[in-house]
C-alpha cells in the first residue's frame, strides 16, 4: 500500500449549494468498495444530482475529454491513473484508468466543501495481454474538493481456489530436493512464510505450476549472492483465474521463455533458473500470493500434487519427482 497525495481545488466553484451526501451511505466502513460498485445510487436532494455510482466503461471511452489528475506506479506491473472530466453543470466526474491486469483498490480520503466523503473504489483490471487499459467511473462531485488516495493491489473479495492442485515447477522425469520449505529458518518468514525453494542447478528450465497468464517479468539482473538485495532477483509472475499470483524467483539473466500477456498451461516451460538477487546459490524459489487490496495479501501454502495427481505437502530436505 502506498500513498499518493493530490490536493486539488476547482478554481471556480459553482454557486449552487452543495448537497451533503448521505453519511450513512458513505461513512459506513463496513461497506467494501465492491458493495459500492454493485449498484448505482443517486442523491438528488437540493436540486443537485451527485452520482455515487461506480461502473466499468469501454476503454475506448477513455479517449476524449479526460484530464489527468494523478497516478501511481506499481513497479514491473504498470500504473493506475486518476482522471477527471468537467461536466457542463459544474460537477466533476472522476475515473480510474488501470493498465495493470489486476484489480486495484483505491481509497479516496475525499473532502467536498471540507466535508469528509471517503470513497473506496475497485478499479477494473486490464485484460491480460491487451494494450488497452480499463476505465472505471468512480464518482461525481460538485464543489471545492481535495483528496488523498491510497492504492492497493487486488480486491478484498479475492479468495484462493483451494481445490486446484499445483504441478511441481520442473519438467517430467526430473527430481529436485526442497532446500528450504515453508517457515524455513533462512528466509521463509513474514511475506515468504509459505515459499518453497528447490535446489536446482543454474540453467534448468522451470515450468508453470498452474494455468494462468504471465503478468510481470524481470530478467535484466545479473547480480546474485548472499549479500545482494532482493531487488536484484529476476522473476516471472503468473496470474491465475482466481486472482492469485505465482511468483518464480532468482531466474537467470535474460532467462524468460515467455512474454508478458502469454497464456500458459501447468507444465509449460516458462524460464531458466539462476541465482539472481538474494540467493546463497542457484535455486528456484516459488510462492503463491492472493492480493486483497487494503486487506493486504493472503499467503498460501501451495497445494502441490504428486505424479498420480494426489495432494502432497513438500518438506525441507526431501526430493520430489515430476
Ligand atoms: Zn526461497
Amino acid at each position: 500500500m502506498t500513498e499518493g497525495v493530490n490536493p486539488n481545488k476547482l478554481t471556480n466553484p459553482p454557486k449552487l449549494p452543495v448537497d451533503s451526501l448521505d453519511s450513512t451511505k458513505l461513512n459506513n466502513k463496513s461497506r467494501s468498495g465492491l458493495e459500492i460498485a454493485r449498484e448505482p445510487s443517486f442523491d438528488s436532494r437540493g436540486g443537485e444530482v451527485i452520482n455515487t455510482a461506480t461502473r466499468n466503461l469501454q476503454s475506448a471511452d477513455s479517449k476524449g475529454p479526460l484530464t489527468f489528475d494523478s497516478s501511481f506506479d506499481f513497479p514491473n506491473l504498470g500504473k493506475i491513473e486518476i482522471c477527471k472530466k468537467m461536466n457542463n453543470d459544474g460537477s466533476v466526474t472522476f475515473y480510474l484508468r488501470n493498465n495493470i491486469p489486476i484489480p486495484v483498490e483505491v481509497r479516496f480520503d475525499l473532502k467536498v466543501n471540507n466535508m469528509p466523503v471517503p470513497k473506496t473504489i475497485i478499479a477494473t483490471p486490464k485484460k491480460p495481454g491487451e494494450k488497452k487499459e480499463a476505465l472505471t467511473e468512480a464518482f461525481t462531485i460538485r464543489g471545492n474538493y481535495s483528496y488523498k488516495s491510497v492504492f492497493s493491489l487486488g480486491n478484498p473479495s479475492n479468495q484462493h481456489d483451494n481445490k486446484t492442485l499445483y504441478t511441481l515447477p520442473f519438467k517430467k522425469g526430473q527430481s529436485y530436493e526442497c532446500s528450504q520449505g515453508e517457515h524455513g529458518k533462512e528466509t521463509h518468514k513474514d511475506d515468504n512464510e509459505f515459499a518453497i525453494d528447490f535446489n536446482m542447478p543454474e540453467g534448468t528450465e522451470f515450468t508453470a505450476m498452474r494455468d494462468g497468464v504471465v503478468i510481470a517479468i524481470k530478467q535484466d539482473s545479473n547480480k546474485g549472492g548472499k549479500n545482494i538485495g532482493a531487488e536484484y532477483s529476476n522473476f516471472i509472475w503468473i496470474l491465475h483465474n482466481d486472482g492469485s499470483i505465482a511468483k518464480y524467483v532468482h531466474m537467470k539473466h535474460k532467462g524468460a521463455k515467455v512474454k508478458v500477456g502469454k497464456e500458459v498451461k501447468a507444465g509449460d516451460v516458462i524460464g531458466i533458473s539462476g541465482s539472481t538477487g538474494r540467493a546463497s546459490g542457484p535455486h528456484l524459489h516459488v510462492q503463491v500470493d492472493v492480493p486483497k487490496g487494503s486487506k493486504g495479501s493472503d499467503l498460501i501454502s501451495i497445494p502441490f500434487k504428486d505424479k498420480n495427481g494426489k495432494s502432497m505437502s513438500i518438506e525441507e530436505g526431501k526430493t520430489y519427482s515430476n
